[in-house]
């Protein structure tokens, strides 16, 4: 089976009825770069900009950040590169930034937060990112962001400091995607209005899930209610496609569920455009997509939307691949 995924790593991942869906890689260091291209990936859908930050005594500059970026969007030649702006907070803590102590850091001051809150952050990583952007097809996404005027004011700080790299004579990309990670399950209840700002969504499973269950997703003892298969989730999903569709915009999701060979089918049926995953589940979900046609799908989303629970899902998916391969 494993060298029959290895015939895939130069193809397209498209649909037995033709539909071409993009599988790309989740990366967090350089070293990833190399994994997303022996396992074919299409694009780099997520790249989690973290490393340059941890573990550091102070902040990355913007030409050391800059550097890096290129390195990422260079090696990818024209597929698309989203670069998230930094996603601290939450689990994950910065020595050269203290964050104050709170009771519930998955509800406080993180991602996206933390950027607008402290602009000598977010500043130099997006100028960064803008002047990368000429050498490949760069996008640009937000993290967690809860609100319209979030993402407004991020693209704000954005367009600002766009227009400050041209006045002084730096070259920048015209045609940058920017787009938000949808964690949140407000954004999803408002995901037609937020379609109409962004250039695109990707979905954030890990952290949506953990919201919508109200269950830390790295707490064991409460590990049982966090389940990629519910109908909750899958109705959310389903609910942020079709809101990006109708304003002619992408949706992707970079959440495990993603690279869940359980989930692939259910997302393709819904018409979920890309998924991003760590490099090593790249070749079997592009081996399961070219498999599947997602006329026929429409049956099984159908139920799925309208089973109880996460468990009838998972069997009615199960039952499914076992007819259908
Ligand atoms: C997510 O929340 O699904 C996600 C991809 O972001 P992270 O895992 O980095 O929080
Ligand atoms: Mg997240």
């Amino acid at each position: 089976e494993q060298e029959a995924w290895g015939a895939l790593r130069n193809q397209e991942t498209i649909s037995q009825d033709g539909r071409h869906f993009e599988v790309a890689a989740n990366v967090g260091t350089l070293a990833d770069i190399q994994d997303a291209q022996n396992n074919g990936a299409e694009g780099i859908v997520l790249l989690r900009t973290e490393f340059l930050y941890m573990n550091q005594t102070k902040l990355p500059g913007e030409d050391q950040q800059f550097s890096a970026y290129k390195q990422f969007v260079a090696a990818m030649n024209q597929h698309r590169v989203v670069t998230r702006t930094l996603d601290v907070g939450g689990d994950k803590r910065l020595e050269m930034v203290p964050l104050p102590h709170e009771a519930n850091p998955y509800l406080g001051f993180r991602a996206i937060r933390i950027g607008l809150a402290k602009p000598e952050i977010l500043r130099p990583q997006l100028r960064a990112m803008l002047r990368a952007s000429v050498y490949g097809r760069l996008a640009i996404m937000f993290p967690m962001v809860a609100t319209i005027e979030e993402f407004r004011q991020a693209r704000q700080i954005l367009d600002e400091e766009k227009a400050s790299l041209e006045k002084s004579g730096v070259p920048v990309a015209d045609n940058i995607e920017v787009g938000m990670m949808l964690e949140i399950p407000s954004v999803a209840m408002m995901a037609d209005l937020f379609a109409q700002d962004v250039d695109f969504f990707s979905i954030g499973s890990n952290d949506l899930i953990q919201y919508l269950f109200a269950a830390d997703r790295g707490n064991a003892r409460v590990a049982y209610l966090y389940q990629e298969l519910h109908p909750a989730v899958l109705r959310t999903v389903k609910r942020v496609i079709d809101a990006a569709h109708a304003e002619g915009k992408w949706v992707g999701m970079c959440g495990e569920m993603a690279g869940n060979p359980l989930a692939t089918p259910l997302l393709m049926g819904m018409g979920l455009d890309e998924f991003s995953m760590n490099s090593g589940q790249i070749l079997h979900i592009r081996s399961l997509i070219k498999q599947m046609n997602t006329r026929q799908l429409q049956p099984l989303v159908h139920r799925s939307l309208n089973a109880q629970t996460a468990s009838a899902v998972t069997a009615m998916v199960k039952k499914f691949l076992k007819e259908n391969n």
